[in-house]
């Protein structure tokens, strides 16, 4: 069944909520909950407190197995250990469409190809597109027997004219013992005459009749001779002459070739069939040969535009198809702003013949209204060739806002992930209102967020928490956000509180800088030859709409500036220039926490990250049962292949199973039972415990269980300190909460940054945050800047930027409108 299929055939009229019972997935407390269907619903908690777990591990994961559950048994069987998520019951569920805020792109997505614009415009291109000649530009045409009939009228009245068709030179006599008795030798080629006929004196029946004939015998091709002179041939203008006149049967002849292919019978190149795989960069159809359709050729660095296609991605055919009177192609139009391109199509539209029109008119309604959502967004400087990683993480967030929305359905449930984040506060009401058309086409929509003016806009409201992990997995609250306030025990409800009484509140009065770091004449992108100075010894918030120039700025110039003069190793790319860069002899190192806090991998954990878990091994190594069976430190690491990890599942807990049409499934390990260790292994007991259960312990009952090591329990402290007691310390980093990433990083930053006077450049660390986790957060960055290290962030959170000792806002606009600072000082 059809994704789309299927998600209508999930529609349960009449249902009023979808029910969960006995909910346990992760750290949720076995509650029942009602989500009323048809309402926007917000999910609000501390990080940890178990949103996504609710939101994505338990509906989304619910609704995807259903999904699943449809396909034929063939295909399920290798799914059967899919388990369902830890709940009694799940009823009235609706089809699920889910959006999270970090999930990766494929390398070769669009704009266009995520908000499928890129489909509609390539039916469209097939359907209408004009193709010439790659060699030539010759205009190429399938031409029918109907056309060159039509041809054959406009021959002057009177002149002879012969219908043809080619064939191999050696089959002249073959041709005659089926009656075509008269051909014409043509250098390497034989023309076989089907029909000899006068102009203006021929029944259009038998003409037709010839014409289809030839065009048989001939493969699809027949050639018109006309005689020559008294008159020259008028022909369409767009069919031009292609073999040099002929004699034959003593007069002058000029032919006209014909095929219902499109063939440039100059070049002798045939044009492939004109459909819209052709124009697709991602087919091996349509890709540039020489790149494979990425549109660059790597290899060297930097990355260079491939030659052969100029970074169109697509092959010499597919770059000739034009369309509308001004002869757009699909690479021109793919390359502009989407307000062009949505200029362009309303107008392609409206020049159409009626006939033309009704074959195609629900792909410009469909192309239209995908235009139309991201203008709406305020992304109409963007073009749709650009790819998802080069843009902000704001534009990022709405482009994918755009596409979901793009699916224009109804009855399901929309499960979105702070999609206001990356957002500036003159972005936000457009997000929402464009949420709220989702929930108003008659979907239930669900969005995990921290935002005030999302979480108001909310018909209901359910908090979790009361904290994080285990000492979260409660709802703490469910109801209208005028009942949220009167809630004793959500932190949410008290954030709102205290911003209500108190709205200039006292802040603590901002640092003075240090020094100061001088960067001059700035240039990447739309940040055109720009002079900033950066305080150093506080905390530095950089701010702007998205598009601003933010990025431009700090990652892709300042970043690689500072580790071009400490001589390190830079990732970053593209890079921009500048003029001058003074004042970093206050600072001995720079580091880049990138929006995506860590490598989100199932082979690190916080043991690994904080390097615990090497001086636990050797602990563990130490003991009599461990020294009894000789096994070494190796043996106790889930990482090496040649130690004691599960051989099944290389030390990983869980397998994933692939499947071709959705992500992978991970599922525990058949073998180790999700411990990631050999039996013996897990025999040997450090005061009692095994490895795989001291990977369990969290970072609070670590610290007293390793009483004693007080190496281990300094970077326990910082576990705490960043607010992560509670975390598992072998919890894959995979599983990990947005929130819980940045903070183990933070962490990891804290120990191992203790000498060198660091400054750290970090973008958006509040994504993903509660506003009690922001308190957390600028605790910590003030405990980095307390012992000499200086922080650049960029930032839309107010509670972020009220926070901050110095603020730069670059703007006034986006793109071409930004690029500039408007706003620095206290
Ligand atoms: P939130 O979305 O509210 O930030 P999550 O739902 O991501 O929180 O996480 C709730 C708790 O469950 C966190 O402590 C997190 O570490 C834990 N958790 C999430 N995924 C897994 C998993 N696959 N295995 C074990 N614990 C998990
Ligand atoms: P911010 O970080 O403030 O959101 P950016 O620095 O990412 O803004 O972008 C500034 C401008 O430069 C935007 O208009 C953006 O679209 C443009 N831009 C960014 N990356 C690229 C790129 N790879 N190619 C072309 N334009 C880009
Ligand atoms: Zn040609
Ligand atoms: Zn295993």
């Amino acid at each position: 069944m059809s994704f789309r299929g299927w998600l209508r055939s999930r529609y349960s009229p009449g249902m009023s909520h979808i029910e969960l019972r006995g909910v346990r997935v992760h750290n949720l407390k076995w509650f029942n909950l009602r989500l009323p269907l048809g309402k926007l619903i917000a999910i609000t908690g501390v990080s940890g407190a178990g949103k996504s777990s609710l939101a994505f591990d338990t509906l989304v994961a619910e609704g995807r197995r259903r999904y699943i559950e449809t396909f034929a048994p063939s295909a399920r069987q290798f799914l059967e250990r899919i388990e369902r998520p830890e709940a009694e019951s799940i009823e009235h569920l609706p089809a699920a469409v889910a959006f999270r805020a970090d999930e990766s792109f494929s390398a070769r997505a669009t704009l266009g190809t995520l908000t499928e614009i890129d489909d509609l415009l390539r039916l469209l291109f097939a359907r209408l597109g004009q193709t010439f000649c790659p060699q030539c530009d010759s205009l190429l045409n399938a031409r029918t027997p109907a056309d060159v009939c039509r041809d054959v009228t406009l021959i002057p009245e009177g002149t002879r004219f012969v219908i043809a068709f080619p064939a191999e030179a050696n089959s002249r006599e073959t041709w005659q013992q089926l009656g075509f008795v008269r051909t014409i030798e043509v250098s390497s080629a034989l023309w076989v005459v089907v029909d000899r006929l006068i102009a203006g004196k021929t029944d259009a029946a038998r003409l037709l009749e010839s014409v289809e004939q030839a065009m048989q015998h001939g493969n699809g091709q027949c050639v018109v001779l006309s005689e020559l002179p008294p008159t020259s041939v008028m022909s369409d203008t767009s069919t031009k002459p292609s073999v040099r006149d002929i004699e034959w049967d003593g007069r002058r002849w000029q032919p006209t070739r014909y095929s219902w292919q499109r063939i440039c019978f100059d070049c002798g190149i045939e044009f492939p069939p004109l459909e819209p795989e052709l124009l697709n960069f991602d087919s091996p159809v349509g890709a540039c040969a020489r790149c494979s359709g990425s549109g660059t050729i790597e290899g060297q660095r930097p990355t260079k535009v491939c030659s052969e296609c100029d970074g169109s991605r697509l092959n010499s055919f597919a770059r000739t198809v034009r369309v509308a009177t001004e002869g757009m192609s699909l690479t021109r139009l793919r390359q502009g702003p989407i307000s062009a391109v949505s200029d362009f199509v309303r107008q392609w539209r409206s020049d159409l013949a009626e006939e033309e029109l009704s074959l195609v008119a629900n792909l410009f309604v469909e192309a239209m209204s995908r235009l139309q959502v991201l203008m709406e967004l305020g992304l109409s400087y963007l073009a749709l060739s650009r790819s998802p990683q080069s843009l902000s993480r704001g534009e990022r967030q709405r482009a994918r806002l755009a596409a979901l929305l793009a699916t224009r359905l109804d009855n399901a449930l929309y499960v979105l992930d702070e999609p206001s984040s990356g957002l500036h506060a003159t972005e936000q009401p457009r997000v929402l209102e464009a949420i709220q058309r989702l929930q108003q086409a008659g979907n239930t929509v669900i969005v995990i967020e921290h935002l005030r003016l999302f979480i108001e806009a909310a018909d209901e409201v359910i908090d979790l928490g009361p904290g994080a992990g285990c000492d979260g997995g409660r709802v703490v609250f469910q109801g209208s956000v005028a009942e949220l306030s009167q809630c004793a025990e959500s932190l949410t409800a008290e954030f709102f509180r205290r911003r209500d009484q108190q709205p200039n509140e006292a802040l603590t009065p901002p640092s003075w800088p240090s020094s100061w770091l001088k960067l001059a004449g700035a240039r990447q992108h739309n940040v055109r030859g720009l002079d900033v100075e950066f305080p150093l010894g506080v905390l530095c918030a950089v701010t702007g709409v998205s598009g601003a120039g933010k990025s431009s700025l700090i990652e892709q110039t300042l970043y690689p500036a500072l580790c071009q003069q400490f001589g390190m190793a830079c990732s970053i790319e593209p890079v921009g220039e500048f003029s001058t860069l003074t004042g970093t002899d206050q600072i001995d190192a720079v580091v880049f926490v990138d929006a995506a806090p860590i490598r989100r991998s199932s082979r690190t954990n916080a043991a690994t990250m904080l390097s615990l878990y090497g001086e636990m091994r050797r602990l563990f190594a130490e003991t009599t049962e461990a020294k009894v069976k000789n096994f070494s430190a190796r043996h106790f690491s889930f990482n090496s292949a040649d130690g004691g990890r599960c051989p099944r599942c290389r030390g990983l807990g869980s397998i994933e199973i692939e499947m071709q049409f959705l992500a992978n499934l991970s599922v525990a390990c058949p073998e180790c039972h999700g411990t990631r260790f050999q039996r013996d292994v897990l025999d040997a007991k450090l005061r009692g415990l095994s490895i795989a259960e001291v990977l369990n312990l969290s970072a609070n009952e670590a610290f007293t269980f390793f009483r004693g090591q007080p190496k281990l329990q300094r970077r326990l402290k910082s576990l705490k300190d960043v607010g992560l007691g509670y975390l598992p310390l072998g919890q894959p980093a995979s599983t990990l909460s947005r929130g819980e990433c940045q903070r183990l990083k933070l962490a990891t930053l804290l120990t191992s940054s203790s000498r060198t006077r660091t400054l750290f450049l970090m973008d958006e660390p509040t994504a993903g945050l509660h506003p009690a986790d922001v308190v957390v957060l600028v605790q910590c960055f003030r405990r980095l800047i307390d012992v000499g290290h200086s922080l650049i962030v960029i930032e839309h959170r107010a509670e972020l930027i009220e926070a901050a000792d110095w603020v730069i806002e670059l703007g006034p606009g986006a793109g071409d409108a930004g690029g500039r600072v408007v706003f620095a000082g206290v």
